[in-house]
C-alpha cells in the first residue's frame, strides 16, 4: 500500500518521538518537487534537506511564499566556487569537511552558519568526511572564523553496513562529537549529532542523533 506523505510524516515521527522526542527530522527532498514539499509543510516539517545547488536555489524560487516557515539544510558535497551563490540562503550546512571551505565561507557568510562537520567514521575511502584524527586540528584552525558556527558532527554510514557496524559508527561519532563539547571552544558547542537515514534512523536515534536527514522513507 503507497501511504500518503501526511501518513508518512505522521509514523516517522511518532518512531522519533519514542526514541528522542527532541531529534529534528530533516526532510531530505532531493529526489521530490515543490508540491511535495508543500504537502510536507502542510504535515508539520519545517526543516528540509538539498544536496545539490542548482535544485535547492530553484525550489526556493517557487517557494517565496512560504518561505517564512521554512529552515533550509545543505546536506551535499558543497564545491568552493558554489559557496557564494548558496551560503547566504541556509540556515544549516551539514558538509563542512575541509579548511578551504570554511575559509570561503567566512568570507562570503553575512551571518553565522550552523555547520556540522562531516566525519568519515567508518574510514570507507569513496566518503567524504575529516578522518577522526583530524577533527582537533581542523576545529582549532576554524576557531577563528566568527562565521562558522560548530553546532555538531554529521556522518554517512556505509551503504553496506550491518546493524552492529551502524550502531559501532554512530557510537564512535557520538564520543568524538563528546570530546570536543567538553573543550568548550566558542566557535564550536558541538553539541548536535547529524546521522541517521531512512535506513538507519532508528540505530542512530538509539546512539544519541538529533538531527535525523530522511528522503526515500517519506515517499515510498
Ligand atoms: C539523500 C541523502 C539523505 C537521505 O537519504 P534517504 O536514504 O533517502 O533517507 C541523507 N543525507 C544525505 C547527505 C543525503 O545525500
Amino acid at each position: 500500500m503507497i501511504m500518503s506523505i501526511k501518513q508518512n510524516v505522521q509514523q516517522i515521527s511518532q518512531r522519533i518521538e519514542k526514541v528522542n522526542k527532541e531529534a529534528m527530522l530533516v526532510a531530505v527532498t532531493k529526489y521530490v518537487g515543490q508540491q511535495e514539499i508543500r504537502e510536507l509543510l502542510e504535515a508539520g516539517i519545517s526543516h528540509f534537506g538539498e544536496n545539490r545547488v542548482p535544485s535547492l536555489l530553484e525550489k526556493q524560487s517557487l517557494l517565496k511564499d512560504v518561505s517564512q516557515s521554512i529552515q533550509w539544510h545543505f546536506i551535499g558535497n558543497l564545491q568552493t566556487r558554489a559557496v557564494k551563490d548558496v551560503i547566504n540562503q541556509i540556515d544549516y550546512l551539514h558538509s563542512l569537511d575541509r579548511l578551504k571551505l570554511a575559509k570561503e565561507i567566512q568570507k562570503r557568510a553575512n551571518h553565522p552558519i550552523k555547520c556540522f562537520l562531516q566525519v568519515n567514521v567508518s574510514g570507507e575511502e569513496s566518503k567524504s568526511g575529516i578522518q577522526p584524527a583530524q577533527i582537533d586540528e581542523i576545529i582549532d584552525q576554524m576557531s577563528a572564523f566568527d562565521k562558522i558556527h560548530i553546532i555538531g558532527l554529521m556522518t554517512m554510514a556505509p551503504i553496506d553496513a550491518t546493524d552492529s557496524e551502524l550502531h559501532q559508527y554512530f557510537v564512535e561519532l557520538k564520543s568524538l562529537q563528546e570530546k570536543i563539547a567538553a573543550k568548550k571552544i566558542p566557535n564550536a558547542p558541538c553539541t548536535e549529532l547529524s546521522m541517521g537515514m531512512s535506513r538507519d534512523y532508528l540505530i542512530a536515534l538509539e546512539e544519541g542523533a538529533t538531527f535525523v536527514r530522511i528522503g526515500t522513507a517519506l515517499y515510498q
